[in-house]
């Protein structure tokens, strides 16, 4: 048992990553922030409870607890930038997206500190990542790793313009094999949903780490707009919107889970 995340083993070859959807602050973290910091804005919000369907067609799924604003799981543990060249958030954000401050005193985080958080709160969401794909890939041959988050449509710091509904991410092909990825992104292709395949978003560390086609690992980003399933705003659910969306994101996880088994 841990606070750290959340964890289900499914019966399908899928692992499922939330690593953004997290909302705790870490003890005493609290008294430090800015009040921005403390309204966690760029969480991905509801994105667990937006797969939560995938349990029923028997993915595995692995959520974190804690906010990126503790540490940010889709990073490397040694904070090289994933976007060399372009602004890139870091293992321990000291700004929001927007860019204001989220601590009183930047200097808080120190490396010492961030190296604790990592040990503390990024290594065993990554351990569990890891031995469950090992377990997947015994059971099943090969092993799918779909990392799920979402975004304002609009971040100006980040990328220009309105974000694609459907942004997949497979680190320009090589964490997933063309036939997996390109019978996931065709069906996408099909539905009313904008869509684009390694955009602005090419996938994270957790795609870019465990994503190893020669090993019989396929790993995906999917990047949502916030705005297909929630209203940005107030950052309040919306069943209705969420709905098509959710049959959408089951037919692309099973073409996902499909195409491997051919
Ligand atoms: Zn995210």
């Amino acid at each position: 048992m841990t606070d750290i995340y959340n964890f289900r083993r499914g019966t399908t070859p899928l692992l499922i990553s939330i690593p953004h959807d997290g909302r705790a602050l870490m003890p005493g973290q609290s008294d430090l922030m800015t009040d921005t910091g403390l309204a966690i804005p760029d969480t991905d919000w509801h994105v667990r409870q937006l797969y939560a369907f995938a349990a029923d067609i028997g993915a595995s799924i692995i959520s974190a607890n804690y906010s990126r604003y503790v540490v940010d799981l889709n990073r490397p543990a040694d904070d090289t930038s994933l976007y060399p060249g372009k602004l890139s958030t870091c293992l321990c954000p000291l700004r929001a997206f927007a860019g204001e401050d989220l601590y009183e005193d930047a200097g808080t985080v120190t490396d010492e500190e961030r190296d604790r958080r990592a040990r503390t709160y990024w290594r065993p969401y990554h351990d569990t990542i890891e031995s469950t794909l090992t377990e997947l890939k015994d059971e099943f041959c090969h092993a799918l790793l779909w990392d799920a988050h979402s975004i304002r449509g609009v971040v100006p710091a980040l990328f220009d313009g309105d974000l694609p509904d459907l942004n997949f991410g497979t680190n320009d092909g090589s964490s997933c094999a063309a036939s997996l990825s390109d019978a996931v992104a065709g069906l996408a292709a099909g539905t009313t949903w904008t869509t684009v395949v390694n955009g602005r978003f090419k996938g994270g560390y957790i795609t870019r780490h465990y994503g190893d086609p020669a090993d019989s690992v396929h790993a995906i980003q999917l990047e949502l707009a916030q705005r297909t399933y929630m209203d940005e705003a107030s950052t309040e659910y919306d069943e209705q919107r969420a709905r098509p969306l959710q049959d959408t994101l089951r037919h692309l996880l099973q073409a996902f889970i499909g195409a491997a088994r051919a």
